[in-house]
């Protein structure tokens, strides 16, 4: 069952005496119940963005964004409706969600409040997330990072959420907690039926969690597919470009990792393809006419 759909999603940063800024320029997107989707690409391209605008946190200009069948655009869930439609965040900094100065087990409380669950204690959710029971009575500023996350996930989870969205939640994590907390995630979303929309830019721990991929460029999804056939065959040159090898445009041999130059300024896209100027096989259609299709949006990939 189709859970969250985002369809043709435009949101809009609007700064007095700035140029308009498209962070999420024509973006479509769906997470079904129990589904992992990973969403990935360099920070700049409109990820938290468009979590943002699912959770009402940023209005929509337009396109629609539909939550367990009910349309929820232009303005999101606001905080009430998502509570009540369950959508539950987890933010890079586990500060964003917890409070320093409040003991674990009242913040996991009051998660536990908004489900109306009576029967589960704090230190249950606390153990499901692989912490000692006893850390709820202590303060969140105790712990490591990687531990403020799990006591964030477990707040997250204390209100029974029918979807989770985490931005960025293990970027600010060692590396050895960040495929941990991330398999975490998924674990527990899909014990309990919940969609996970997972925002990272590091495709090799999505890579881990994810049963789908949608791969994300200035504002627009470029390519989205099973995360083992992207894996395994990425299409679009951006795609290829995250997973560290790109073809040389005579088709011989590999180019280093390094994607060459920076995100283009979202307020002043280039014409066309959007990755052209960074695209090492562009084409002269490229500079031109944008590939407005999926599921890989190339002209190198152009649907028959
Ligand atoms: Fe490269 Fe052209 Fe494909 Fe864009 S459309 S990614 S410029 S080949
Ligand atoms: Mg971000």
């Amino acid at each position: 069952m189709t859970l969250l759909t985002v369809d043709d999603l435009v949101v809009e940063h609007r700064t007095p005496g700035r140029p308009l800024v498209r962070a999420v320029a024509g973006a479509s997107l769906t997470v079904a119940a129990g589904e992992v989707v990973g969403l990935v690409g360099e920070s700049g391209c409109g990820k938290s963005t468009l979590a943002r605008a699912v959770c009402g946190l940023n209005p929509a200009a337009s396109g629609t964004i539909t939550f367990d069948g009910h349309p929820v655009t232009p303005l999101g869930l606001r905080r009430r409706d998502r509570a009540l439609a369950g959508i539950q965040m987890v933010f890079q900094d586990p500060y964003a969600s917890l409070n320093p100065r409040r003991r674990v087990g009242a913040q996991i409380a009051d998660g536990l409040r908004t489900a109306g669950d009576t029967v589960t204690a704090p230190a249950d959710l606390l153990e499901r997330v692989g912490l000692p029971r006893d850390f709820a009575g202590r303060h969140p500023h105790e712990f490591s990072g990687g531990q403020r996350q799990r006591i964030a996930i477990a707040r997250a989870l204390a209100a029974r959420p029918t979807m989770l969205i985490g931005d960025e939640p293990i970027s600010a994590l060692d590396a050895s907690a960040q495929a941990q907390v991330a398999r975490l995630m998924r674990d527990l979303a899909v014990e309990s039926g919940a969609g996970l929309l997972f925002i990272s830019h590091d495709l090799s721990v999505v890579r881990l969690i994810a049963d789908r991929i949608a791969v994300m460029y200035l504002g627009k999804i470029v390519e989205v597919g099973r995360t083992a056939e992207v894996w395994a065959d990425p299409r679009h040159p951006y795609t290829k470009a995250l997973l560290g090898a790109i073809p040389a445009p005579d088709g011989a041999g590999v180019l280093p990792a390094e994607l060459s130059g920076d995100v283009p300024d979202p307020a002043d896209p280039p014409p066309g393809c959007r990755f052209h100027p960074r695209c090492p096989v562009a084409m002269d259609v490229c500079r031109e006419r944008e590939p407005a299709f999926g599921p890989v949006a190339c002209w190198l990939h152009e649907p028959a």
